[in-house]
């Protein structure tokens, strides 16, 4: 009899935890695995702002796949995923179609800019490695350019964040960390760079404890970032955004050579479009984490949306969740593939950092508030921690943050 087919649609936090774990808990007789992902590497979103605004080079956020994974029990498919033929039990591919017995849709998340004219093609989003290297390049251009071009204006040297959630708020705190280095490159005076971030909200952070929120706005400010809140980008343009407050007839334009949009992201496209039903696009999965139509169909990550019993609200989209539903789903299909009984997914939350830069930090773990230098630390501990489950000590030794070798 043929083995079983697992396949996983992505290469993110839950594809690459589902595989690693898919490993340990079956044998090679137990079943066929294949993981696909349209890049041969993985890499760490969560590291992606540090890229974007170029305070870490982004070979330091990937790594190549089959480095992590064990490609004696796990084939390989370098190719992009374009839907899923659920009747059929098919994948198609860009260059083929896959055949699978039980599948994990693995497939993350895009940009979401809430159909705001002009963000699309005129701000930047920070959502995978070669948009983070764009953004990188694209500001180190600004400033190259700005005392050996004839044309070049002081505007070029301001750059506009849109929104201050988790990823908006860890990419100003990289800013305010290079852009004296760059200012140093290039001879440029730092008084001429302007650092604004955009945010509808009348606080930043949202998910956030009060109290750290501000410490956050406190530092960012202290660092030159002016906040505008309660305050909606209307339009992007090729040179900068209108603005308008809450309550306010005007539009205020913010001239600016660079656009990032951090403020909202939505789920991979595919699973609506292959005609599973959806809750805000994404599958809201049963309590053992499959799809409620199909129970041969596993969600991870930020396509998955997963209610807390009795909740009203889902969890939020984190890689931290990604990865405790990960190791849940690479237990279920154990138990399946015996006939056993399915476990429900229990969420244990560990807490949440948000860095500010290399040495500045806010976080509650373990509902401990922590600030400052120890919250930078324990964030690179969390870094550090999940390769440590993904590849053991020798990938924290290739890529860890803590400096170990
Ligand atoms: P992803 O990590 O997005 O992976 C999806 C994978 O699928 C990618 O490898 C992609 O290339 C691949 N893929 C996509 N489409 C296709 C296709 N058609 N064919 C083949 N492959 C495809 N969360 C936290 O818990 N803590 C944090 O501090 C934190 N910070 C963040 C900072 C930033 C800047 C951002 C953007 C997000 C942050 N998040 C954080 C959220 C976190 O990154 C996401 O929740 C997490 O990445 C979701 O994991 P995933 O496995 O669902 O998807």
């Amino acid at each position: 009899m043929s083995k079983p087919k697992i396949v996983i649609l992505g290469a993110g936090y839950g594809g690459m935890m589902t595989t690693v774990r898919l490993t340990k808990e079956l044998s090679a007789e137990d079943a066929e695995i294949t993981l696909v992902n349209k890049h041969n590497y993985h890499y760490q979103t969560t590291w992606l702002h540090e890229a974007a605004a170029g305070t870490i080079h982004h070979d330091r956020t990937r790594m190549l796949i089959k480095n992590v994974i064990n490609t004696k029990r796990v084939n390989f498919v370098q190719d992009s995923v374009q839907s899923i033929d659920r009747e059929n039990h098919k994948v198609a591919l860009k260059n083929g179609e896959i055949d699978y017995d039980y599948l994990v849709i693995a497939l993350g998340f895009e940009s979401n800019t809430f159909g705001i004219k002009g963000l699309d093609t005129n701000a930047f989003a920070i959502r995978s490695v070669n948009t983070a290297r764009k953004i990188r390049e694209h500001i180190e251009y600004k400033f190259a350019s700005y005392n050996s071009d004839p044309d070049a204006k002081d505007s070029d040297l301001t750059i506009v964040v849109g929104g201050a959630g988790l990823s908006g708020v860890e990419f100003l705190g990289e800013l305010v960390d290079r852009i004296p280095e760059l200012c140093k490159e290039y001879d440029i005076d730092p008084n001429k760079v302007r650092i604004v971030d955009v945010e509808g909200m009348p606080f930043v952070l949202p998910p956030f404890d009060r109290e750290l929120a501000n410490y956050a706005q406190k530092y960012l400010e202290g660092k030159g970032v002016e906040f505008k809140l309660n305050t909606f980008i209307k339009e992007a343009t090729p040179e900068g955004v209108k603005v308008q407050k809450k309550d306010s007839e005007e539009l205020e334009e913010i001239q600016a050579g660079t656009v990032v949009w951090t403020g909202g992201v939505k789920a991979n496209h595919i699973p609506a479009d292959s005609g599973f039903e959806t809750n805000r696009g994404k599958i809201q999965v049963t309590a053992d984490l499959r799809s409620p139509e199909d129970d041969h169909v596993f969600a991870v990550g930020d396509v998955a949306v997963i209610f807390p019993p009795n909740a009203e609200r889902p969890y939020p989209p984190t890689a931290q969740i990604a990865i405790q539903a990960a190791e849940n789903i690479a237990k279920n299909m154990k138990h399946i593939l015996k006939g056993e009984a399915t476990e429900s997914f229990v969420y244990k939350p560990k807490g949440t950092v948000a860095s500010l830069g290399e040495k500045e930090a806010i976080g509650v773990v373990f509902d401990h508030k922590m600030t400052g230098k120890p919250a930078a630390a324990m964030k690179k501990v969390i870094d550090d921690r999940y390769l440590l489950m993904l590849g053991g000590v020798p990938l924290v030794l290739k890529k860890g943050k803590l400096n170990l070798l």
